[in-house]
């Protein structure tokens, strides 16, 4: 069996979660229930980054103290678990896990054949946490954060990370690092061939408030909060103590897959990958790195513009379904590029696709076993005239999906589920179901389409499953009989925009309104 190990970034705390921490965690969530699905053995590893100054600087703006500031914040990402219906296995939190300071300390102590003291004077920037070199600002600004950053002048520890361009090189060039998209590899590529600088990987104690683990050996320094957050995806795994978790998760030669956002590529494809050489452990087999969303044309972390409680992703699931929120970031957000988050958006892709027509198929096929079969599905026999391509459509469906999340194509995973809708919808207004129930002698041909219809709608519920967890045990419920006889038809989706004119947005309902069934379904449902 593979065992895989999945990660998302663990986010600063500085302020409760957005939509954009929302596409992370639903991407790895996809990937681990598919893994599952097909047998693998999975942990999926999520959490936060306790541990950063600019928690600090939050909890001081806030008049608040930062245990009490990062709890709450903390709090909120650790409830997206279950408001996004998300399979995580470990949440751990760095600044309260027990497992993490002692699995810190050993990662330093694993390094120290490349860790020297010594004095440095830079451009730092609280928002990214690092310094920056001049020509990569921006008109003297941080290209992250647009702000100006500080003049710091002080002793650190530095990781003489210039000893691992050539490992490094060949690692990602070989493919035995996996960098996807392929610009992005191309990025990583072209920084490491720009020559790596050594990096300073502590801060003075007084500087950071006290905040952060102190430096073994040195605890008027803290470690660096990104050496201290990388580590997270060995501490959950009991590295303090080489436990069976990490021997099993990290050790072995199962898949390590890393997801997290463009900003942060730096760190997770040179910074973390040398630390691993440094400290002997292996590194990461696959990073997927995702673009930005941006809200109604608004980058979402410049905030200031933004009504950001309408944007946390706990709200929109409450308001419209965690199955219309995942779709949405699945079925919008590209490989590659920035892709604009509306809560319009999220409901017309909801009512266009699923209550249109995943639900509207689903509805219309249950309805018809129960008009024509009085509840009963018909057994197997022929392929119905004109059923091939909806047949084709749900054979190829796994191995496009498989295909495709091998590639961490969302977009198209999820294209080759909705094939199979498309098929059968069309299949539907060929073959006239409701003509052939009234026809002489159209008894065995009905029943060879109906018993296709349900055989697509059932893959629907299989094929969904890693991609809209709920609405596929809806449709499951809806095709499996109970003594004998599909349950009563009931919308497995309901309708989230306006129906007509200028009523304005979709208020928030938590009640059910049934999908429309279009026309021509008339004489069938
Ligand atoms: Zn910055």
């Amino acid at each position: 069996m593979t065992a895989t190990y999945i990660t998302t970034t663990i986010p600063y705390v500085n302020a409760r979660p957005h939509i954009g921490h929302a596409l992370e965690l639903v991407q790895a969530d996809v990937l681990a229930r598919h893994r599952r699905g097909r047998g693998d053995a999975v942990r999926f590893g999520a959490g936060t980054d306790d541990n950063s100054l600019k928690n600090v600087l939050a909890a001081q703006a806030a008049g608040v103290g930062v245990q009490e500031f990062v709890d709450r914040n903390a709090e909120a990402f650790a409830a997206l678990g279950g408001a996004l219906s998300l399979t995580v296995d470990d949440f751990i939190r760095t600044s309260r896990d027990p497992r993490h300071r002692p699995g810190v300390e050993r990662f330093w102590r694993a390094c120290a054949g490349d860790l020297y003291r010594r004095r440095y004077e830079g451009l730092y920037c609280t928002g990214c946490e690092q310094f920056y070199p001049p020509a990569e600002l921006r008109d003297g600004r941080c290209p992250e954060h647009e702000t100006a950053p500080e003049q710091v002048s002080e002793e650190n520890w530095f990781f003489r990370l210039s000893r691992y361009a050539g490992p490094l090189r060949e690692a990602i060039a070989t493919g035995r690092l996996r960098i996807e998209p392929a610009g992005r590899r191309n990025e990583v590529l072209a920084f490491i061939d720009g020559g790596l600088a050594d990096f300073s990987v502590s801060r003075p104690a007084g500087r950071a408030g006290g905040w952060g683990i102190p430096v073994p050996g040195d605890p008027g320094q803290v470690i660096y909060v990104w050496f201290d957050a990388l580590c997270n995806y060995v501490t959950a795994l009991d590295y303090d103590r080489d436990g069976e978790e990490y021997r099993r998760w990290w050790a072995g030669d199962g898949n390590r897959v890393h997801l997290l956002g463009k900003g942060v590529l730096r760190f997770h494809a040179v910074y973390w990958p040398a630390m691993l050489l440094s400290a002997g452990l292996p590194l990461p087999t696959a990073i997927f790195v995702h673009d930005y969303l941006t809200a109604g044309g608004r980058k979402i972390s410049k905030s200031a513009a933004l009504d950001l409680g309408a944007l946390e992703p706990a709200a929109l699931a409450a308001g419209y379904g965690a199955d219309a929120v995942r779709w949405w970031l699945l079925r919008e957000v590209p490989r590659a590029g920035d892709a604009d988050f509306t809560v319009g958006r999220l409901a017309a892709r909801s009512d266009d696709e699923l209550a249109n027509g995943l639900g509207n198929l689903v509805h219309r096929v249950t309805a018809m076993i129960h008009r024509y079969r009085d509840g009963q599905v018909p057994g197997p026999g022929q392929l119905p005239p004109g059923g091939a391509d909806l047949d084709a459509a749900i054979r190829q469906a796994p191995g496009l999906v498989a295909a495709a999340l091998d590639e961490f194509d969302f977009r198209q995973a999820t294209a080759a589920v909705r094939a199979v809708a498309d098929q059968a919808n069309r299949f539907i207004n060929r073959a006239r179901p409701w003509d052939l129930a009234k026809a002489d002698g159209g008894r065995d041909q009905l029943d060879a389409v109906l018993h296709l219809l349900v055989r697509a709608c059932r893959a629907l519920g299989r094929e969904l499953a890693p991609f809209l967890p709920d609405a596929a045990a809806r449709i499951t419920r809806q095709c499996t009989p109970r003594d004998g006889r599909l349950p009563a038809p009931s919308p497995v989706f309901r309708r989230l925009a306006p129906r007509a004119g200028p009523q304005g947005p979709a208020s928030p309902s938590r009640t059910p309104r049934p999908a429309r069934v279009p026309a021509e379904s008339g004489s069938a449902g």
